[in-house]
């Protein structure tokens, strides 16, 4: 794919184009094909380097997660009690994810219409922007005879305990099933944005910068007038020498949750309630060790899910189960315990199967999830208090976890508190109720970001409308996951797939 570079810019630039789109992860990627394909001129803002299977061959948990991830993988929320994982090359999250793709539930497009007057995007309303994208990115269920060890332990202890399981739909083509879908897929299996949408635009001719980081949109009167943009050294977190600056007629914001909340603030464009309702699906884990192997760290990361506890009532917050690879660095720094015991469980690491439960955040009343903002020099902070509601279904979501592993066939369980809880057999499962739940009790982590530039159909309500259009600056918008009004019960990608495919007409006829 041609694509120019900010490392290699070696002075200052300027350049006039139909839509300036900052970001080329799901929704930027989604939306700039479509654009280019209509014969709009895009110029295409990435901070992130390009990286391709070249790359990713390396297949090195030390090389690549610097590499890939925001913040070089070590984004947190201001008080380090989450981790968040967030992806920082060209193809964005798409590039390092594990490939589960759900079309949105229709209980969260209803509740949306309920609550935030998004009647347009009532259930059925994205179904051809779904199926569209399924076509591009080869979403297909995944084989049931492929399913790994891990994952199968969710499915097997789901069956027993006769909770809902299914095996899930993947974005892959050739897949190896080797497991390594986080760090970049080495084989190009994986259907990720670098390999399927921003080629498409590229050859339609949208020019695409890598290692260039929008820094502030300006804005005269209520139009966006340029974006104003620094070059990035190709392999550090650090600013280059040359700037750019697009002129165009159209901005699409798609830096992602965190990052398209943090350009808004940082061009002084604050309108509604931007950075608040931040969602993080709180994630967290609990191990299993089987006497037979599972190699958590090969075959496909994700192929099974349950949806058992997803709602637990209006006024308890509901949880679903997936598994999370056990890469050998991911592990051991995610395991808050240290010397021989956390050597004693890296030693047996082949045969744990790691299971997560991932919480859905924004959807009970007053659930307002967390806050983006920026720092005195400039940085990004994200605030995210664990409320009594969450406390609670981690509470539940811990439980839940240790009985799928023991009716699985675990033969121990674990917690990931500091001093963990053990369970052998199913009546030690009253030990669980005297742990301590919430921050800094035990690992939290969120791999899906969502929110904080909120659409609301009420202006006061929103940063932007139900057309991606920004309520105050009408020639802005922002098409990413940052949109989402609340958190999904689903992996989020196919989501945003599917409304940036939506927004193409909206921005197209704005640029026409
Ligand atoms: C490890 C991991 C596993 C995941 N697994 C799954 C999964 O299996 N299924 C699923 O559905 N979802 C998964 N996700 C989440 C999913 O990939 C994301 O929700 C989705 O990609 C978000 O799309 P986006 O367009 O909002 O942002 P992103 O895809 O993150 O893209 C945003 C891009 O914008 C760039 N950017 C940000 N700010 C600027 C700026 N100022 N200037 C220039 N560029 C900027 C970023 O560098 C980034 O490349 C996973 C995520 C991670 C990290
Ligand atoms: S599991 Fe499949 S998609 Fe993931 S890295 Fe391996 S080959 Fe690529």
């Amino acid at each position: 794919m041609n694509i120019r570079s900010g490392a290699e810019l070696t002075a200052d630039h300027e350049v006039e184009c139909d839509v300036c789109i900052v970001g080329s992860g799901a929704g930027g990627a989604v939306l700039a094909a479509g654009l280019s394909a209509r014969g709009l001129k895009v110029v295409m803002l990435e901070e992130g380097a390009y990286r391709t299977s070249d790359d990713f061959r390396a297949l090195s948990e030390r090389v690549n997660t610097p590499m890939l991830y925001q913040e070089r993988g070590t984004r947190s929320t201001s008080d380090v009690a989450i981790t968040i994982l967030q992806g920082r090359t060209v193809g964005g999250s798409t590039t390092v994810n594990w490939t589960t793709c759900f079309r949105t539930p229709e209980r969260i497009l209803s509740h949306w219409g309920a609550h935030m007057g998004l009647d347009a995007l009532a259930p059925g309303s994205l179904d051809a922007h779904f199926a569209a994208v399924e076509e591009r990115l080869h979403i297909q269920p995944w084989q049931e005879e492929l399913v790994n060890a891990n994952n199968a332990a969710l499915a097997r202890g789901c069956e027993a305990l006769g909770w809902e399981a299914h095996v899930l739909r993947r974005n892959v083509k050739g897949c190896a099933n080797s497991g390594f879908c986080g760090f970049g897929c080495p084989f190009d299996a994986k259907q990720a944005m670098h390999l399927t949408f921003l080629p498409d635009a590229v050859k339609a001719g949208m020019e695409l910068w890598s290692c260039m980081r929008a820094e502030r949109i300006e804005v005269a009167g209520d139009r966006a007038v340029a974006v104003h943009a620094v070059a990035m050294e190709r392999d550090r977190d650090r600013t280059g020498v040359a700037r750019l600056t697009v002129r165009p007629k159209v901005v699409a914001v798609c830096g992602g949750a965190i990052n398209s909340p943090a350009l808004l603030m940082r061009s002084s464009i604050d309108h509604g309630p931007l950075g608040r309702r931040t969602f993080l699906h709180p994630v967290i884990a609990v191990p299993g060790e089987y006497s037979e192997q599972i190699d958590p760290f090969y075959g496909a990361p994700q192929s099974v899910s349950s949806h058992h506890h997803i709602d637990r009532g209006a006024d308890r917050m509901g949880f679903f189960l997936e598994a999370a690879p056990l890469h050998p660095m991911l592990t051991g720094s995610a395991m808050p315990i240290f010397g021989a015991r956390a050597a004693k469980e890296m030693a047996v690491l082949p045969h744990l199967s790691g299971l997560i439960a991932l919480h859905v955040d924004g959807l009970l009343p007053g659930d307002d999830g967390g806050t983006v903002r920026l720092r005195s020099d400039g940085r990004i902070a994200v605030d995210y208090p664990v409320k009594p509601w969450l406390q609670e279904a981690m509470t539940a979501s811990h439980a839940a976890l240790a009985r799928v592993h023991l009716a699985a066939g675990a033969k121990r369980v674990f917690t990931m508190h500091q001093q963990p809880t053990e369970l052998w057999s199913p009546s030690d499962l009253p030990k669980l109720a005297e742990a301590r739940y919430g921050a800094h009790a035990h690992a939290i982590f969120s791999a899906h970001q969502m929110g904080g530039c909120a659409m609301h159909a009420d202006a006061a309500k929103g940063v932007v409308d139900v057309e991606h259009r920004h309520h105050r600056v009408p020639n802005l918008f922002v098409v990413d996951g940052s949109v989402l009004p609340t958190a999904l019960g689903v992996n989020p990608s196919q989501t945003i797939y599917g409304l940036a495919h939506r927004a193409r007409g909206f921005v197209a006829d704005a640029a026409s």
